[in-house]
């Protein structure tokens, strides 16, 4: 197992410099092969300026101790299951769950959302909410040291509880992080984080997506009325709650709701990531829906 992991991360590394001759250092073409690095991946050395480099040099996993476990990780958090707990996989590959942690982190970083999609004919959009969370943040820890110099962080009070917990306070919630979802009948999806729930923040992040001969499906929501009106779309509404989602025939919302219910799942066992992280969760199951493979990843950052 460990073998086959190893030999599999090291071909994947591997293929960068069989076909790019060019030294990452000077550009120089004229190479010998310098023997193996530590995780057995060929090295080579320019004989221009005799530096000795490999596939991975200059590359994010180019300072990575072990590569082939990031490879393991990276193999975990594409793959089709349900991916482990950071804590799960630390105890699996023998390392420090902070080190999984901090690769994850490195992931987050590389994934850049892939080539913008464009939207044609019946186009649903509809948003999602996440509840903000400051895990991980050291606010309060700096306002208990020195109080005068950083004010104390808002949170919410009792009476932005009820039973059900936080209440979402009809657009007035700053508790409940939107993100905008985006959908057509093609396949195209989009996810994104929007700053706030006002009219015009929709409108704006809607405007770009939608070619002037598109229907929009939607909620009643202000952004979309605006928007429909302002680029002169026909605009079919659609109810929120269950049971009023089909307008008529094709005029429905179920495939961004279908992707609402996939990012409830993909996020649920996360328990509410910080939301300083958000952006990354969500770039995260977009290359788990659009299937992007490991090495293709490290490729290309
Ligand atoms: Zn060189």
């Amino acid at each position: 197992m460990a073998l086959r992991r190893q030999t599999a991360a090291i071909s994947e590394i591997e293929a960068r410099t069989t076909n790019d001759e060019t030294c990452p250092f000077c550009g120089g073409v004229d190479r010998q092969r310098w023997g193996r690095t530590r995780t057995k991946v060929q090295r080579y050395r320019c004989k221009g300026c005799l530096k000795t480099y490999s596939g991975r040099t200059g590359s994010v996993i180019g300072r990575i101790h072990r590569p082939d476990l990031f490879m393991v990780v990276l193999q975990d958090m594409l793959g089709n299951s349900v991916p482990l707990s950071v804590r799960k996989l630390a105890r699996r590959l023998g390392i420090n769950k902070y080190t999984v942690w901090r690769w994850r982190m490195l992931v987050f970083s590389i994934i850049r959302s892939s080539s913008p999609m464009s939207f044609a004919g019946i186009i649903e959009a509809d948003e999602t909410y996440q509840r903000e969370s400051r895990k991980g943040s050291r606010e309060w820890v700096r306002h208990i040291a020195d109080p005068k110099k950083t004010p104390p962080p808002p949170r919410p009070r009792w009476e932005d509880f009820t039973t059900k917990g936080l209440k979402m306070m009809r657009g007035l919630s700053r508790w409940q992080l939107p993100i905008l979802t985006v959908a057509d009948r093609g396949g195209s999806h989009l996810f994104q984080r929007l700053p706030d729930r006002r009219a015009a923040t929709i409108q704006l992040a809607m405007a770009p997506l939608m070619p002037s001969d598109a229907v929009l499906c939607s909620n009643r929501g202000n952004g979309y009325e605006d928007l429909a009106a302002a680029h002169g779309l026909e605009h079919v509404v659609v109810g929120s709650k269950p049971g009023t989602r089909v307008a008529s025939g094709c005029y429905h919302i179920q495939n961004v709701n279908s992707l609402h219910a996939c990012y409830k799942r993909f996020i649920k066992p996360f328990c509410g990531p910080a939301t300083k992280n958000l952006d990354g969760y969500i770039r995260w199951l977009e290359v788990r829906i659009t299937g992007v493979q490991p090495a293709e990843l490290v490729r290309a950052s």
